[in-house]
């Protein structure tokens, strides 16, 4: 099928209700995927820091008024798990938590980044490093990615000003020229700057999503960390009352939003959010046959992981088999989501790639063009 990618066309394709319509476009876009990065997944062992947060976001179960119980992981459990990720043949892994800019953490984080790089991978390259720690000075980006990071995910939330002011505290520290800000100096920086938006939220329009796939596109993003929004029960934003899509639309919207993408920036990194998760038990299977390439397996120990509740998660971890088990257990679902996508996996449409810190081809590119 032909897609028309301008802005009026995206809202026509994200708005259309056709069940024909929409399977055609996620399979359209699954082959795009395929022709231009084949169907190769990369793995992120996802490693949630701390649960403790200097923010407020309205949408956010772990923001800083919520009473919830905060933890953050010791050295030796970062290290174990990321030992386990180089045992695993993971090829990186993403550093994930809380906003925070004391001393302590900023240096912890330094130090790990070194301790992770120098983690024996056998004949693999050291493990690749993703931080996701939200807005920092840059001075703090310039540490970190000295140290050895060398991605960084920061969602701009919503390329909507106005949206975005209506789902933060209205503050400095909560500020979108900051967010974009931040994201310029990631850049400069020399990390490979992801981002990404909510999907599904309240307020939020089909043209405010078109419009974020085309801030990706113009912000040249080189990887995106995108997913449905899920409501946390204690948040201000739930409690607003503020109506938002079903399940069901949202999911469908999450596949869809990765189908366009693909199909709008067909070399780019575009992760299986676990977001998709919450909504359908194969819900990152269905997002990489929708095109995604990334996947990112959760190596958090398990006592700390249920309290990383950005969202309502039950429907995740109410069977885990590890909840409740010792500080340091970790999840042996989470670590081989693959046994689900067993069928995929045998046709050869889902190849995991294994050992390697899989870069988009589009960062490739660009890093071989700064050296011309
Ligand atoms: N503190 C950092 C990183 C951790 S939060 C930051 O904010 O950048 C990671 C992501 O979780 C956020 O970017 C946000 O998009 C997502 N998130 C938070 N609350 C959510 C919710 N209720 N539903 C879906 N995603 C949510
Ligand atoms: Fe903190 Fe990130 Fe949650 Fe905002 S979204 S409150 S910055 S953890």
């Amino acid at each position: 099928m032909n897609y028309n990618l301008d802005r009026e066309g995206l809202v026509e394709a994200l708005e259309c209700k056709d069940p024909a319509f929409n399977k055609a476009l996620l399979e359209d876009a699954y082959k795009v995927k395929v022709a231009s990065i084949g169907p190769v997944v990369y793995l992120r062992g996802l490693i949630e820091i701390s649960n403790i947060c200097s923010k407020n976001c309205l949408y956010c179960g772990i923001r800083r008024d919520i009473h919830c119980p905060r933890y953050e992981l010791t050295d030796e459990q970062v290290l174990q798990a990321a030992a386990m990720a180089a045992q695993r043949r993971f090829g990186s892994v993403v550093i994930q938590g809380g906003e925070r800019k004391d001393k302590a953490f900023v240096a912890k984080i330094t130090r790990l980044v070194k301790a992770i790089k120098a983690i024996d991978t056998g004949d693999d390259p050291p493990l690749g490093i993703t931080l996701s720690l939200g807005e920092q000075p840059r001075e703090v980006y310039d540490e970190w990615f000295d140290a050895g990071a060398h991605r960084y995910l920061l969602r701009i939330e919503t390329s909507n000003p106005d949206l975005y002011r209506k789902i933060h505290p209205n503050d400095d520290n909560h500020s979108y020229d900051r967010r974009l800000k931040a994201l310029e100096d990631l850049k400069a920086a020399g990390y490979q700057a992801g981002t990404g938006a909510m999907i599904g939220m309240p307020y939020q329009t089909a043209a405010d999503m078109a419009d974020d796939l085309l801030f990706y596109k113009s912000f040249g993003a080189p990887m995106i960390g995108m997913g449905p929004y899920n409501p946390h029960p204690d948040t201000p934003l739930t409690h607003s009352g503020a109506q938002f899509p079903s399940d069901d639309e949202r999911f469908m919207l999450g596949l869809k939003m990765i189908a366009l993408l693909r199909l709008l920036m067909p070399d780019i990194n575009i992760a299986a959010a676990t977001a998709l998760e919450v909504l359908n038990p194969r819900g990152r299977e269905l997002g990489i046959m929708a095109g995604a390439n990334v996947f990112m397996p959760n190596i958090t120990p398990s006592e700390e992981m249920v309290k990383y509740n950005l969202y309502d998660r039950k429907t995740i971890l109410k069977d885990c088999p590890s909840v409740g088990k010792d500080d340091n257990h970790i999840c042996k679902n989470c670590v081989f989501p693959f046994c689900s996508m067993g069928e995929n996996m045998r046709e050869g449409k889902i190849v995991v790639g294994y050992g390697q810190w899989g870069d988009s081809k589009a960062a490739l590119r660009e890093k071989s063009l700064k050296k011309l």
